[in-house]
């Protein structure tokens, strides 16, 4: 019998090379200059976990703690993140041709995004390994995200978003006590000024996309629940709204892992990045059978978390989509806020543009056959709407004091 253990982390390794490095000291990227990667002693998972006891767990996150790199319970860090549901939609299915349509809402996490669920076991593992401080360039939510939770720690937080990032993310840094700048620029350019910062600063780690190897691991567990959440069965198609990616390259991880742990069998779902088309650098190299992306000249769209020009790890993605026989597919800001809307009349649940992104891309992959009307599949909403006011124009009528509905069938007027 092995002894009780916490977390089955047994090493890093670089996603491009193999390169083996300590997973018990700091590290960011591998020497490659690309993401590392986690690793698990799976045997010793596979002889001591069953499945069956994972669904005795509590509803969060830390119900895989093996297949996480905190080692010890005690430097957990929580807000209860984790479990989210797994909704059919009939309605919308069936206007969409999809009957087996269904949603992963992430909108109901801790901060509205399932940004958090990168913070967690990142701020966790950061925590553990000696970090005081985390510092990061971010589109919002993942800004947003690592403060509240690096204040859940104790720790300082250090973020730097573009001034057209959702407005609510600042507050949500402010309140958290973060120290937060706005730049005129993109991602990018915020992650060029906070590299700089951190240089000058001891006791701070810099936690952007992919440049430290423990989001990845909190971002895998969706693929985890999705899988747990069907009775360990893989649904036909996966669909991701894909920025740096972490998330799809987290479900694939997670994928791979529960196949050698003999969790899952038969095929893999196919995975499928979305974008939108005014910034859509891997759907571009997905076309051009290209392994890597290149930043188009101009990106703007108002699906915010998905503007990223160039991800560090956009040959992950396409490898997790080509080896799935995914594909990646772009659609216009039009086509996912009609889907945003659609969604909401159709089945009551607001959700964020860059999950509508993947709604609109279900129904263009519908109407040309590449998704077949009996599939089982998977949507991701990364968010909640309610993070996105400004994407729902309101425009109703304002009655004075003393107004009058008009009777159900009557057109409105403002002259009486
Ligand atoms: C960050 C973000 C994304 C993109 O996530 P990646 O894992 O970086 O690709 C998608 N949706 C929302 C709401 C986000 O905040």
């Amino acid at each position: 019998m092995s002894a009780a253990f916490f977390s089955a982390l047994s090493h890093l390794e670089c996603s491009r090379t193999g390169a083996v490095s300590d997973a018990d000291v700091l590290q960011g990227t591998s020497e490659a200059g690309v993401p590392l990667l986690a690793r698990y002693d799976l045997d010793r998972v596979k002889a001591s976990v069953k499945r069956a006891e994972i669904a005795d767990r509590a509803p969060d996150l830390w119900r895989y703690r093996e297949l996480l790199p905190v080692r010890d319970e005690r430097h957990v860090v929580t807000l209860g993140e984790g479990m989210t549901p797994l909704l059919d939609l009939p309605r919308y299915g069936a206007q969409l041709g999809v009957p087996g349509l269904r949603m992963k809402d992430e909108g109901l996490i801790p901060t509205g995004s399932f940004k958090a669920r990168g913070a967690a076991v990142g701020v966790s593992r950061a925590a553990e390994l000696g970090v005081t401080g985390i510092a990061m360039p971010t589109n919002g939510n993942a800004g947003a995200a690592w403060a509240v939770y690096a204040a859940r720690a104790g720790m300082r937080s250090l973020i730097a978003m573009p001034v057209d990032a959702p407005e609510i993310t600042r507050a949500e840094c402010v309140v958290a006590g973060a120290e937060l700048y706005l730049v005129d620029g993109l991602i990018g350019d915020a992650g060029k000024i906070v590299a700089a910062a951190v240089r000058e600063r001891t006791g701070y780690q810099e936690v952007s996309t992919l440049k430290e190897p423990y989001r990845l691991e909190g971002k895998k567990t969706m693929g985890y629940e999705i899988v747990e959440q069907l009775g360990w069965r893989c649904p036909d198609v996966i669909l991701y709204p894909t920025g740096g990616g972490v998330g799809i390259i987290g479900i694939y991880k997670a994928l791979l892992e529960m196949r050698e742990l003999g969790w899952l069998t038969g095929d893999l779902p196919r995975l499928v990045a979305v974008q939108a088309a005014g910034c859509a650098p891997i759907v571009d190299a997905y076309e051009r059978g290209a392994t890597e992306s290149v930043a188009p000249a101009k990106s703007h769209t108002v699906a915010f978390g998905i503007t990223v020009p160039k991800a560090l790890g956009d040959f992950l993605v396409l490898e997790a989509v080509r080896a799935t026989e995914g594909t990646a597919i772009a659609v216009t800001d039009e086509e996912l806020l009609a889907a945003q809307g659609d969604l909401a009349r159709a089945e009551g649940m607001f959700i964020c543009p860059e999950g509508a992104a993947c709604f609109a891309a279900v129904d263009k992959l519908r109407e040309s056959g590449w998704l077949r009307g009996d599939e089982d599949v998977v949507v991701l909403n990364t968010g909640a709407g309610l993070k996105y006011p400004e994407t729902v124009r309101v425009d109703v009528p304002t009655l004075p004091v003393d107004g009058r509905i008009p009777a159900a069938g009557e057109p409105w007027s403002d002259s009486e």
